[in-house]
């Protein structure tokens, strides 16, 4: 299976732009969130359990050693020999900008680190951090600012307990592009109360405001989490494997070429993944919305720019 030959990955981009294999190294550099230490809510997201996001990164170690003991595993399985340092854990914008500048500096000063990508959330980025993102563009470095948003519907919002609201998102959004920082956007498919219909709804809003990059992510329930009681109670049913890639091989198809895909779906370690069991296999994932899109013989912006129309795209039987 080749997927880029039917989707505009971020890994064949990179390749494209560096000539080389480029891999991002997950980091923990020890933040919180705002949403758990009472700033904005406490207990966090309801789907929120950090090492399932970033299972590779070790907070016990400091970024030195996480960058040297990523360089090992990754050299066992790819010849990548450049890296982006991908600050993925909670929330890597929650502390003064001086401070900010003084980690992120401090895993760019690696070797072989051509870039950075920060993961936040969207009412976490103040000017002084774009100001700071900016002038690592400049310097020539690779920089990404990551938006966790996962949906534009504020009842969502509310409901998974995100605890920031879609014009929130809007406006760091618009004012990180305006500085011409790319950008790239997490969505969740099979949020509760969700439909298909919504995820096109959040795709097509999105893409009007103006993003760089996108990436899907099956909402996956682990252990320790309000979603995971929910789930226990009955009130929440996770999405079948059939059903994601479905939904997925649609959104890409509404997708414009020119966006890069940084992910498609996203896994969980089996010690914290309760549900749905077909998450902890990524590659099968992967490997279904590939064969789902030659199947239909279409790729990514196929239907680009058309209205999303439920009885033209293919459902899950
Ligand atoms: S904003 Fe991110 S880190 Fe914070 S609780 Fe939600 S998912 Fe977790």
């Amino acid at each position: 299976m080749i997927l880029s030959d039917r989707i505009n990955t971020f890994g064949q981009d990179l390749l494209r732009r560096h000539g080389e294999r480029v891999h991002k190294i997950a980091l923990d550099a020890g933040f919180t969130c705002p949403n758990r230490d009472g700033t904005k809510g406490r207990g966090g997201c309801s789907f929120c359990n950090n090492v399932s996001f970033s299972p590779d990164a070790d907070a016990h170690l400091d970024l030195a050693a996480q960058i040297s003991k990523a360089r090992r595993a990754i050299a066992k399985r790819t010849r990548a020999r450049k890296f982006i340092a991908y600050f993925q854990a909670y929330t890597n914008t929650y502390d003064k900008v001086e401070a900010l500048e003084a980690l992120y500096r401090e895993a760019l000063n690696e070797p072989d680190m051509v870039g950075i990508a920060v993961g936040t959330r969207p009412d976490c980025v103040s000017s002084d951090v774009l100001d700071l993102l900016e002038r690592f563009r400049d310097q020539g470095l690779e920089v990404w600012l990551e938006l966790g948003l996962q949906s534009s519907f504020d009842e969502t919002l509310e409901r998974v307990n995100r605890g920031h609201t879609f014009a929130e998102y809007r406006e760091t959004a618009k004012a990180t592009r305006r500085r011409g920082i790319p950008l790239c956007t997490h969505l969740i498919i099979g949020l509760p109360g969700e439909t298909e219909e919504h995820c096109h709804a959040t795709l097509d809003k999105v893409l009007d405001i103006g993003v760089d990059g996108l990436k899907l992510h099956p909402l996956h329930i682990v252990k320790h989490t309000l979603l995971a009681h929910q789930w226990r109670l009955g009130e929440y049913l996770p999405l079948m494997r059939d059903e994601y890639i479905c939904m997925a091989a649609n959104l890409i198809e509404r997708t414009p070429e020119n966006i890069i895909y940084h992910r498609v779906t996203a896994t969980a370690s089996r010690d914290v993944l309760l549900a749905p069991v077909w998450c902890a296999e990524k590659w099968n994932v992967l490997n279904g919305i590939e064969f789902e899109l030659r199947q239909r013989g279409t790729r990514q912006g196929c239907r680009a720019g058309t209205p999303y129309a439920k009885e033209k795209l293919r459902h899950a039987a």
